[in-house]
């Protein structure tokens, strides 16, 4: 394809995509009727929504769904299912690949939704609906990319591939972790991979980098005694606000900032706080609470360990409790997508062409699958253009996003 026959080609498929517009909303409605929770957030996984999702894009004439199954003992039938189709190009020098999850997390409490967060409700140009924006939005998107090509028989200048993946709220385990230990040998080092898992409202943001993630679990341990007689005590309560406030000298410890990200710097945050005694007039014998900490990838966590270690032995000789510290997330940060790869270069003319601004390579506080493809030096780029609303009552995904992200997706599978 030359570079006039693919904008005219790509001048179609956006007409096919927009038209689709129903279709889109129709499947949006039909994923939300069937709740992905997993097993550890008290679900019966993705089995269901994977048959349902199978059925369709056969019905489509999809290239045959390839199943990279994970074996799970938590689920009816024994398995978390992950799905890969794959269209070939006129080059295999490299596969585009979209990579979406199909399990959300649970709505929370139901009163605090407007309407049911199992039905799509649709108001304004918004889809209401739990996991309508994470990560619905993304599949759907995908999907009618895909679909577009297919129904106009367009061979794109490479292989294109989108992966459907399990697990993505829990931990990966049983999805892209999977996929990456079990099945590495589907990924090649040229290969580009898109996520459309976060994003900003304008669609400016590409995801490159994150940062390392220590969440610090602590546990002080003083003596219980009667209100009035403190001394017959040791106030573990007190002992642990002071490390609390002690510690807001990590942001001094590990100071350095990287523009790349938002915010720019590390960040130590006191989250959950346990409930101590029950009554006004005890003195507390253990008190238990913990560390949200974000680090800059060019930090060590082993020197942060260290770090809050030398405050809890402190705070002990002050204070003559005893401390312990448990990480329940230790997650060094993987190496960053290069803010010139073509995955994100290409992103960047596909967001400008659909949707008229310049988007920019960023870092953010971490956590998404990306890392365990970056981790594999595979390049991987996270982005949509999205409201945020992931994970909250109300949950919703603007349908002109959906059809502008296919839209960018298609763009970006033609190489325009
Ligand atoms: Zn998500």
């Amino acid at each position: 394809m030359n570079s006039r026959d693919a904008k005219a080609v790509f001048d179609r498929i956006s007409t096919l995509i927009s038209d689709a517009e129903d279709e889109m909303i129709e499947m949006q409605k039909n994923l939300c009727t069937i709740p992905a929770v997993s097993p550890d957030s008290g679900g019966d996984g993705e089995a269901a929504k994977a048959a349902w999702l199978i059925e369709r894009l056969r019905e489509w004439n999809f290239p045959e769904p390839e199943m990279y199954p994970a074996p799970c003992a938590d689920v009816e039938g024994g398995e978390r299912p992950n799905i890969i189709v794959k269209l070939k190009g006129e080059s295999d020098e490299f596969t585009m690949w979209i990579l979406t999850h199909l399990d959300v997390v649970p709505p929370g409490e139901q009163s605090m939704w407007t309407s049911d967060p199992w039905t799509v409700r649709v108001d304004e140009g918004k889809l209401y609906g739990r996991g309508t924006e994470d990560n619905h939005q993304g599949i759907v998107s995908a999907v009618f990319a895909f679909k577009a090509l297919l129904d106009e028989g367009i061979t794109p200048p490479h292989d294109i591939a989108l992966a459907f993946v399990s697990d993505e709220e829990t931990g990966s385990g049983f999805g892209a972790d999977f996929l990456m230990k079990n099945h590495r040998d589907l990924f090649g080092s040229e290969d580009r991979m898109l996520i459309p898992d976060a994003g900003n409202e304008d669609g400016t943001m590409i995801e490159v980098a994150e940062k390392s993630i220590a969440w610090i679990e602590f546990t002080v341990k003083g003596k219980q005694t009667h209100g009035s007689t403190p001394d017959h005590g040791v106030n573990a309560h007190k002992a642990g606000a002071h490390l609390i406030v002690m510690l807001e000298q990590l942001y001094e410890d590990f100071p350095a900032r990287d523009d790349l990200f938002e915010p720019p710097v590390s960040t130590f945050e006191p989250t959950l706080k346990k409930a101590n005694v029950e009554n006004i007039n005890t003195i507390p014998g253990e008190d238990v609470f913990a560390f949200d900490c974000r680090v800059l990838a060019g930090y060590k966590l082993e020197d942060l360990r260290s770090r809050v270690e030398e405050y809890c032995r402190e705070v002990e000789r002050i204070f003559g409790v005893s401390i312990s510290i448990e990480f329940p997330t230790w997650q060094p940060a993987a190496s960053p997508t290069a803010p010139d790869a073509p995955i994100v270069t290409a992103l960047q003319k596909g967001i400008r062409e659909v949707y008229g601004v310049e988007a920019r390579p960023m870092g953010i506080g971490g956590g998404t699958v990306a890392a365990f493809f970056r981790e594999a030096g595979l390049p991987a780029a996270v982005w949509s253009r999205m409201d945020d609303m992931a994970h909250q009552h109300d949950e919703y995904c603007l349908t002109e996003n959906m059809v502008g992200d296919a839209t960018v997706m298609a763009h970006l599978f033609l190489e325009v």
